[in-house]
């Protein structure tokens, strides 16, 4: 019943030249009917991209702010997405959380904001390599869904990416069976912290290191439902991650 979900991210890579190669390459793939693909170029890219993309591929910003307007310098908001008719936004990347302390509360309040201006969001979380090797792992992942979880009641247009730190732009892929055994701790947290309905229907990709040779695998595994792919989206092999679950 969950539709496989992959979503791209390109992270702060591209110029006009490459967006348009890549907008190209899209484009030439085929998207099973079953799935659904969302690209994360930079912002200044968003509108661009959104323009040259066929229907059935979306994209999303890889931030947004918690206000809809004002003296906020360098930041954008949800409200300025729907205008540009862009649906989708990352929030919580590792990424941000680690160079720009993002907080697991911002997280959420961002996230919240965000589901209100109705933009759907990939909300990302997942534990470092130390939180692993202490094996904290589960603790960490269900600390940062609380965090959500406390502003955000209904998951609806909620994705959740698991992205173990120590997997991204590694090569270090976590094992499908790693994967899997915190995607099924997050299901079983939703069912016991949100509602068995958002434990069932919420998609949870999984991402670091995915690429086309070890996309099959993974999208093997029941409770992963698609990927956040990183430098493997600006890749012709991003088509094959598209196509992985079929
Ligand atoms: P890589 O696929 O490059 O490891 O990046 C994963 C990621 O951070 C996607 O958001």
């Amino acid at each position: 019943v969950r539709n496989f979900f992959v979503g791209g991210n390109w992270k702060m890579n591209g110029s006009v030249a490459e967006a348009k190669k890549l907008v190209d390459m899209l484009n030439g793939f085929e998207v099973p009917s079953n799935t659904e693909v969302v690209v994360a170029p930079p912002a200044l890219y968003v509108d661009r991209v959104n323009q040259g993309l066929k229907k059935e591929i979306k994209v999303a910003a890889q931030n947004t702010y918690l206000k809809a307007s004002g003296a906020y310098t360098g930041e954008i908001s949800p409200q300025m997405l729907k205008d540009m008719g862009v649906d989708w936004v990352v929030l919580g990347h590792s990424e941000r959380r680690e160079y720009f302390n993002e907080s697991d509360e911002f997280v959420g309040e961002k996230t919240a904001f965000a589901l209100a201006a109705g933009v759907s969001v990939i909300a990302c979380i997942g534990e470092k390599l130390e939180e692993r090797e202490a094996n904290i792992t589960n603790d960490v992942v269900a600390r940062q869904m609380k965090a959500i979880a406390e502003k955000v009641k209904d998951w609806t247009n909620v994705v959740v990416a698991y992205e173990p730190v120590w997997a991204i732009g590694t090569g270090k892929v976590a094992t499908p069976e790693q994967a899997q055994d915190v995607h099924c701790f997050l299901r079983e947290w939703l069912a016991k912290n949100v509602s068995e309905m958002a434990a069932e229907n919420t998609r949870i990709l999984y991402g670091g290191s995915v690429n086309g040779g070890n996309c099959k695998t993974l999208a093997g595994k029941p409770d992963i439902d698609g990927f956040l792919v990183g430098g493997a989206s600006l890749k012709p092999e991003f088509g094959d991650i598209i196509k992985s679950r079929n």
